[in-house]
């Protein structure tokens, strides 16, 4: 799913970003969970689940170090057995194991505000709900808007008991509860009930033990808040010629149908559901089936009464009330896909009800499973604050990753709504036909889609190359995250809702991606596709375990006489964190010799011992290489040399001295790969003479290998640099994003330094070979041309390419003589309307101000937003600021951003500080119900602060830190951007002294305690990287003639 900054669950923090694509934006932010560290403790206990309960039953009594991993059949036994005990919430058995399985934390304090005990008794579970809700959202303030509602659960006894305890939460009772037989006796069972809000339980006791193997019905009558939140069921709205029309929406992942009304809230816990909706006659209503009939019930509302489902977890149910428009279509397969957005932006849904319909068949045929309900639906819901949400039948989007407009949106816009479409849609299966049991297999979930993602998208638009583009958008970037030592394994046990949302993270969505695609390439992909069948099929309408996924891959591996221990490779994978360096070093003989050891990026830091490897940081590699004379990057499983989880391993082979040899090709591994130097120099010659040689995912992989190999200490900068040298003559978008990254942290560790100057020549030589003015106006693009030409635009208006600066000041004016023809392309215009907001006067800025006002295009709005911050006029800044909180200025939802945004430039980054301060009252009172904008704003703010004095003010606003969103609850992750984003430029030993300073004089920080250890370690990095690097770098500068201007 997708969810927003601060209760990321899914799809939100990894499609988080509205920015365009350009070097600097998408997701650079450290959406590693901080609050990990702390729930790690509790979790101890059931992390054996993988291990140590397979040991366990298979009676190896208290060493789990040699875990059965066959792909025997026999094993499923023993996963059934895994998984009714941890779905019972029984830990006892981890006990077995405690010793040699993954996550022992050793010296982690246990956090004593988090409950463990959260999960529901299994006595009696639910069959049936039969569920009515009526949202009021006619009259009155908005501010009173409820939703009542009745539901009647079917429940069924299964261990004789006096209770029947579900979840509630925010929910007042409005009439008695009833619990009575559904036999023909009818008999009445009901004698108190009470709440226990911690868990947010509600239980209600029986006046005689309910009998094992009967039913009952449970009838509950209540009323809650419909309010702005977006948690549950709650109130959107849009403006509509200066009128604000008001919708009811629901976000229910993970742990929020217990607010529409009383329910089993566990995703193991499947049920069917009956609903009505109840609305005002003029509005529509949408669920996860199709309606079955619409009843008057008088003074002009209508009841209408839905299908009933299919056994589906609660968190994927969908009640929406609103007066939307659609188009529609039809899959080949019969089924009826409609595409609902507000009246005025409906027309912009045709893309992505088109690519929506043929990835939907696309899927029935690759999975070999018919999608099970009759109908889809996408809606798109202005001001919502997932990425979206993948309901059954009905998925929900904010409206930047689903609506599209030829004229007015960009690439990058166009591949975000695929993507986006298509993760959700591979969702219908890794997801919603089979659950995992917990949340803790979560990135199971999200990987896969995360993954498939890439195989829908690549099935509308190969030309896309989406497999090319996922070294950069997921492994490289992944990369980042999981070379630290606060890092965190795949799989990550957790209990409360508190927890739960925290591991919506890069780590679930990308490191599971990364690993699934090696996984496909080990395997082979009919392997690959037939074991996904397996799975899906076996596990329909049920719950998983990841082991479930293991044994149906390997067994399909063992019929297919491959006989690949799946699991055994994949444990080493998901079950520690981080990830391997391979040293290739050619032998005399030609044999090639491969060592591997744990990549991290500063081998000095102190491991917090937070997880305990239980490989000892051995990696299961699937290993391949290509050389010179013998060049091809198109390999299979055939070519694959595993590397055990040993230290060394020689390949024989008749690898020339002459030759340089290439390892990890097409980077399918999730592996770095390093040489010696006359290696490294071997293949950069390659570059330099002619680099189409070599495949473009591997030049990306070698700049992204070098460069952090270089900050790691493993190579020298010198290699690194060099990799760099031919961009001048690059034109692929993979090498170019690769580099940019780098050289972006380059740019942000000289920034306060001398050789700023000389570092922007040098990037200005190599943008100049590849930019034309004309990228601002010829359509005569492909996707990845355009791609390519968006990012260098970018860069060559940032570092001042005279032709750039000029070329997007007279194409902005001369749309500002005729408003109505925009010249600019889409894909360009965030860097056109910035540069010339930045080096033009008023009259620009209020333009753009107008042309904000008038657009009906939600990417053009975010763009021109955007760019009005890039004003270097500090009035027109501040004048910006007071507009934010003006509501017929700019609309209430986009005020944190405005904000935001203007903190990040440089000329607005003081004054933004002040006004937050002086309005500091205000933005809480009226930003604040919105939490992830809220949370957002403080990080924002602070995100690139750098002297003393901000960070002496930081550090003494001791209300930031007791804002309660950001010490506990939903927004972890924002506290944790938070933190990063201020410390991120960080290089110096005061800086760091500073944050060392603060972390002493608020040493009960509880979940911050994670951040503040990562900030840590990543500023001793860039001190590292300062002391060894600045003097290397200035020569390479002053070598090339970049010293002097
Ligand atoms: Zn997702």
């Amino acid at each position: 799913m997708g969810k927003a900054e601060s209760f990321d669950f899914s799809d939100m923090a990894k499609y988080n970003s509205e920015a365009e694509l350009t070097p600097g934006s998408g997701k650079k932010g450290c959406f590693i969970s901080i609050f990990v560290g702390v729930l790690i403790l509790c979790l101890v206990v059931c992390l054996v689940i993988g291990v140590g309960l397979l040991v366990y039953f298979a009676g190896k009594g208290t060493t789990c170090s040699d875990a059965p991993a066959d792909t025997d059949s026999s094993n499923a036994g023993l996963i059934d057995k895994c998984k009714e005990v941890i779905d019972d919430g029984d830990t006892s058995i981890c006990n077995a194991c405690r010793k040699t399985t993954t996550t022992i934390p050793s010296t982690t304090p246990a956090p004593t505000s988090i409950l463990q005990d959260v999960r529901l008794p299994r006595s009696v579970l639910p069959e049936l709900y039969t569920v009515e809700l009526q949202p009021n959202l006619y009259d009155g303030p908005p501010e009173e808007f409820t939703f009542n509602g009745t539901v009647r659960i079917r429940v069924k006894c299964h261990q004789s008991t006096n209770n029947i305890t579900l979840h509630s939460n925010q929910l007042n009772l409005t009439d008695e509860i009833r619990v009575t037989s559904a036999d023909s006796s009818h008999s009445v069972h009901y004698r108190s009930h009470e709440f226990d809000t911690k868990r947010q339980f509600l239980i209600i006791f029986t006046n005689v033990p309910l009998t094992q193997g009967h039913y009952y019905d449970l009838d509950l009558a209540f009323i809650g808040p419909l309010k702005d939140d977006l948690h549950g069921l709650y109130l959107s709205s849009y403006q509509r010629n200066n009128k604000t029309i008001y919708a009811a929406v629901t976000q229910f992942q993970a742990t929020d149908l217990r607010k529409a009304f009383p329910c089993f809230d566990e995703p193991a816990i499947k049920a069917k559901f009956k609903a009505t909706l109840v609305r005002k006659s003029k509005m529509t209503s949408l669920s996860n089936m199709p309606i079955l009939n619409s009843k008057d019930r008088g003074n002009g509302w209508i009841a209408d009464s839905f299908n009933v489902t299919p056994p589906v977890s609660s968190y994927l149910l969908a009640f929406i009330i609103c007066d939307f428009d659609y188009k529609e279509n039809m899959t080949s397969n019969g089924i009826r896909y409609r595409a609902w957005a507000r009246p005025e932006a409906v027309s912009q849904t045709e893309y992505a009800l088109s690519v929506g319909t043929r990835i939907l068949s696309y899927f029935e045929d690759y999975f070999g499973i018919p999608f099970p309900l009759p109908k889809q639906d996408m809606i798109a819901v202005p001001d919502f604050a997932a990425g979206a949400m993948e309901n059954w039948g009905l998925i929900t989007y904010r409206e930047t990753a689903m609506l599209y407009d030829p004229q007015e949106s960009s690439e990058s816009n166009k591949q975000r709504v695929a993507v986006v479409v298509s993760h959700e849609l591979a969702h219908q299966w890794f997801g919603n036909l089979v659950t995992p049991s917990w949340w803790d297999d979560l990135w199971l979930n999200e990987g896969f889609a995360s993954f498939i993602e890439y195989m829908g998208v690549d099935h509308v638009h190969p030309d896309w190359k989406m497999f090319d583009q996922i070294v950069v958008e997921d492994v490289q970037d992944v990369f980042n995250f999981d070379g630290l030592v606060t890092s965190h394994p795949v799989y990550v046990p957790v209990y409360h809702p508190d927890q739960i949302s925290e591991i919506f993270d890069r780590i679930s969505y990308g490191k599971g991606s990364s690993i699934i695609r090696m996984m496909r390439f080990f395997l082979g992909e009919e392997t690959f596709r037939n074991g996904l069948k397996r799975y899906l099929n076996n596990l329909a309408y049920k719950a998983a375990f990841h082991d479930d996924l293991w044994f149906a891959l390997g067994n399909q591996s063992a019929i297919e006489n491959k006989n690949l221990n799946v699991k055994a490779i994949m444990d080493t994978w998901t079950l520690q964190m981080n990830y391997p360096v391979v040293n290739v070093t050619v032998m005399a003989d030609g044999d090639i010799q491969i060592t591997q050891k744990r990549y991290l990026r500063d081998y000095h830091a102190v491991d917090p011992l937070t997880y305990v490897s239980p490989f000892n940081y051995h990696w299961e590699i699937p290993f391949t290489y290509t050389t010179k004379s013998n060049t091809t990057f198109d390999l299979t499983d055939a070519d694959i040399h595993w590397m055990h989880k040993t230290d060394k391993e020689v390949i024989s082979g008749s690898v020339l001295q002459s030759d340089w040899i290439l390892g990890n090709v097409r980077q399918y591994g999730y592996y770095r790969v390093t040489y010696s130097d006359e290696n490294w120099n071997k293949l950069i010659n390659q570059l330099n003479e002619d680099h189409t040689v070599i495949h473009p995912t591997n030049r990306a992989q070698m700049i992204n290998d070098a460069w952090n190999l270089a900050k790691s200490g493993d190579v020298s900068m010198t290699i690194a640099l060099k990799t760099v040298n031919y961009l001048d003559k690059e034109k692929e978008f993979i090498p170019w994003k690769a580099s940019l990254g780098e050289l972006g942290y380059v740019d942000s560790m000289l920034e306060r330094t001398a050789l700023y100057g000389p570092f922007s020549r040098f990037m200005k030589h190599k943008v100049s070979g590849i930019f034309t003015p004309s990228a601002f106006s010829s359509s005569n693009f492909t996707h990845l041309e355009s791609y390519v030409n968006t990012l260098i635009a970018a860069e060559a208006c940032k570092y001042g390419i005279e032709s750039c600066v000029s070329e997007a000041s007279r194409l902005y004016k001369q749309w500002m003589s005729d408003p109505s023809n925009n010249p600019i392309r889409a894909s360009v215009r965030l860097t056109v309307y910035c540069s010339a907001i930045r080096h033009g006067g008023t009259e620009e800025w209020d333009f753009a101000y107008r042309m904000y006002k008038q657009s009906n295009v939600a990417s053009e709005q975010s763009r021109l937003m955007l760019a009005m911050s890039c004003s270097s006029k500090v009035w027109v800044l501040g004048r910006y600021l007071q507009y934010s909180i003006d509501p017929t200025k700019i609309r209430k939802q986009d005020a944190t951003n405005v904000i935001v945004y203007i903190s990040e430039n440089e000329i607005g980054r003081g004054l933004t500080w002040d006004f937050v301060r002086e309005n500091w009252e205000r933005l809480m009172r009226e930003q604040g119900s919105v939490l992830y904008k809220f949370a957002r704003l403080v990080s924002g703010i602070l995100t690139k602060f750098n002297t003393r004095f901000e960070l002496k003010q930081f550090s003494k606003s001791s209300k930031w830190l007791n804002f309660p969103y950001l010490k506990f609850g939903s927004s972890f992750f924002a506290f944790t951007r938070l933190i990063s984003g201020v410390t991120a430029p960080f290089n110096t030993n005061f800086e760091l002294k500073q944050l060392e300073d603060f972390v002493k004089l608020h040493p009960n920080m509880g979940s911050g305690t994670r951040a503040f250890q990562q900030a840590i370690e990543k500023t001793l990095g860039n001190i590292n990287w300062m002391d060894q690097n600045y003097h290397i770098v200035k020569q390479w500068l002053a070598d090339q003639g970049f010293l002097s201007a």
